[in-house]
C-alpha cells in the first residue's frame, strides 16, 4: 500500500476544460440542519445563499458582495471557520457563526489501493453511508461521486441495484464529496499559488451510487457550484454525468448543467437490455437513441460516451459489436468498454480479455474510439458497481430483483 499515486493509463474521461455555461441559477430553499439549527452554506446556490444572508439580517445592498466574499473563502480557499474570513467585519463573522455552518459529510474510513486509488466511506445526515472514489492518473485524477443512497433501479449486474433507495443526496452532500477529497489530497490553493497549481481532482464523474437524473435538482445545483469560476472552478467538460437512460431528463443535463453525458447502454437488443438495465422496459433502445440524436450539445468535440459492461456470453459477441455500431450510427460517440466488476453473489462473469479486445476492435474499425477501462482499485473493492453502503440491511431480495428485471 502506498500513499503515492502511481502512473496509469489515460483516464476514461478527460475532456479539456472550458468556461462554465451561462444558465439561470435556480433557487434552493436553505434547509436548517436539524442537529444545530444552523444553515449549511455548502450546497447553497449563490441565489440561495444571498436569500439566507438577507434573512439573517444582512442589508440587501450588501448581500451580493458578501456572497462573493464567503463563496471565495469556502470554495476557493477551502476555509471552514468563519473567524478566518478576514475581509469580513468581526460582527458579521460572529453573525455567520451563529446562524450558519460549513459542514461536509464525515469521512468514516479511507482505503488506499496499491495503484493509488482512494476509496472514502462517508457518513451523511441520518447515519447513511455512501462511497466516493478517487482514481489518480499521471498527477491528475477523476473523482467518482454518488448522487443517491442506493438506487430505485435494479440493473442486474450492478451491486447498487441490489440496494433499495434510501434517499436522494442533497446538493451539499454532493459538493461535500468533492470538498472532502480535496481536503484529503491537500489540494486547496495556498496563498500565492494559482488554482491550477495542484489539480489533483481534475475530473468528476457522477458514476457512484444512484441515478443522477432521478435527483436532478440537487445534482444540477452541486455541479454548478463545482463549476463556478470563483470557487472550485472545474470546467463543464471535465464533468461527466452517467445515466441508465432516464429519457425525459436527458436534454436537461445539457441545457441546465452543460456537462458531458455518458449512457449506460450495455446491450444491443431490447430483450437483453430489458434484463440488464430494466429502465429499458420504460424507454427502449430506439427511444433512447432518438433522444440522444436530439441532444442539445452533440458535436464531434462533445461526443456522448456509451458505457458497455462486458459480460461473458451475455452481450459480448461479435454480432453484438456489429449491432452496436449500427445502432449508434450518426451519433458522435465513444464507446467505453468496462470489464465487469464481479461482486459477491453477482449473477454474471467478466468477459475474457481476448473477447473484450475482439469486441473493441470491431467498434474501433467502425470509426469509434473504444477504450477498455482499466480496472482500478480492485484490492479495495473500489470499482463501479461494487460500492457498498451501510444500507445493506435495506437489501432487495433476490426474488424482488428478478421480478423487477423480468428474469
Ligand atoms: N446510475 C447511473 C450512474 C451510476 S453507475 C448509471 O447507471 O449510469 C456508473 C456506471 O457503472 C454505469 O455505467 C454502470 O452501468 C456501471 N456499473 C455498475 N455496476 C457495474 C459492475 N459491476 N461492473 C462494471 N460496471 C458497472
Ligand atoms: Fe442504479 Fe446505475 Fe446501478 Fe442501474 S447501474 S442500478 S441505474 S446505479
Amino acid at each position: 500500500m502506498t500513499d503515492r499515486p502511481t502512473a496509469a493509463p489515460a483516464p476514461a474521461f478527460n475532456a479539456p476544460a472550458s468556461a462554465a455555461p451561462v444558465t439561470p441559477d435556480v433557487l434552493t430553499v436553505p434547509r436548517k440542519l436539524p442537529e444545530t439549527g444552523r444553515i449549511n452554506i455548502v450546497g447553497l446556490t449563490r441565489e440561495a445563499l444571498r436569500a439566507a444572508l438577507i434573512e439573517a439580517g444582512t442589508p440587501e445592498k450588501q448581500a451580493k458582495m458578501r456572497v462573493g466574499q464567503i463563496w471565495q473563502w469556502v470554495y476557493y480557499w477551502g476555509v471552514r471557520d468563519f473567524a478566518a474570513m478576514t475581509n469580513l467585519a468581526k460582527d458579521f463573522r460572529a453573525l455567520l457563526a451563529e446562524r450558519f455552518e460549513i459542514a461536509l459529510p464525515q469521512v468514516v474510513t479511507r482505503k488506499i489501493s496499491a495503484d493509488g486509488t482512494r476509496k472514502y466511506l462517508v457518513r451523511i445526515a441520518g447515519g447513511h453511508e455512501v462511497e466516493v472514489v478517487y482514481i489518480p492518473e499521471d498527477g491528475r485524477g477523476t473523482l467518482c461521486v454518488s448522487s443517491q443512497v442506493g438506487c430505485t433501479l435494479t440493473c442486474s449486474f450492478c451491486h447498487t441495484g441490489t440496494q433499495k433507495l434510501v434517499r436522494n443526496l442533497t446538493a451539499g452532500e454532493i459538493v461535500g464529496q468533492v470538498m472532502l477529497a480535496r481536503d484529503d489530497l491537500n489540494e486547496w490553493p495556498q496563498p500565492g499559488e494559482g488554482a491550477e497549481a495542484g489539480r489533483l481532482v481534475s475530473n468528476i464523474v457522477l458514476m457512484g451510487m444512484g441515478e443522477p437524473l432521478y435527483n436532478f435538482d440537487a445534482v444540477r445545483d452541486a455541479m454548478k457550484i463545482v463549476m463556478d469560476g470563483e470557487g472550485i472552478a472545474l470546467g463543464r467538460r471535465r464533468i461527466t454525468l452517467s445515466t441508465s437512460g432516464v429519457v425525459p431528463e436527458i436534454a436537461r443535463a445539457a441545457t441546465e448543467i452543460g456537462c458531458q453525458l455518458a449512457i449506460s447502454f450495455h446491450a444491443t437488443t431490447d430483450a437483453v437490455r430489458d434484463v440488464l438495465v430494466p429502465i429499458n422496459k420504460r424507454w427502449n433502445i430506439q427511444t433512447l437513441l432518438d433522444t440522444l440524436r436530439d441532444y442539445p450539445r452533440l458535436s464531434n468535440s462533445e461526443r456522448i460516451t456509451f458505457e458497455y459492461v462486458m459480460l461473458k456470453g451475455v452481450n459480448d459477441s461479435d454480432a453484438d459489436a456489429r449491432r452496436l455500431v449500427k445502432l449508434i450510427a450518426g451519433i458522435p460517440a465513444k464507446i467505453n468498454l468496462i470489464p465487469f466488476n464481479e461482486w459477491p453473489g453477482s449473477p454474471y462473469q467478466r468477459s475474457d480479455w481476448e473477447r473484450i479486445e475482439a469486441f473493441a476492435d470491431i467498434v474501433y474499425k467502425a470509426g469509434y474510439a473504444s477504450p477498455i477501462r482499466t480496472p482500478r482499485g480492485e484490492d479495495i473493492m473500489a470499482a463501479c458497481g461494487q460500492l457498498k453502503s451501510a444500507t445493506e440491511r435495506a437489501r432487495k431480495s433476490r426474488a424482488e430483483i428478478a421480478a423487477e428485471a423480468g428474469l
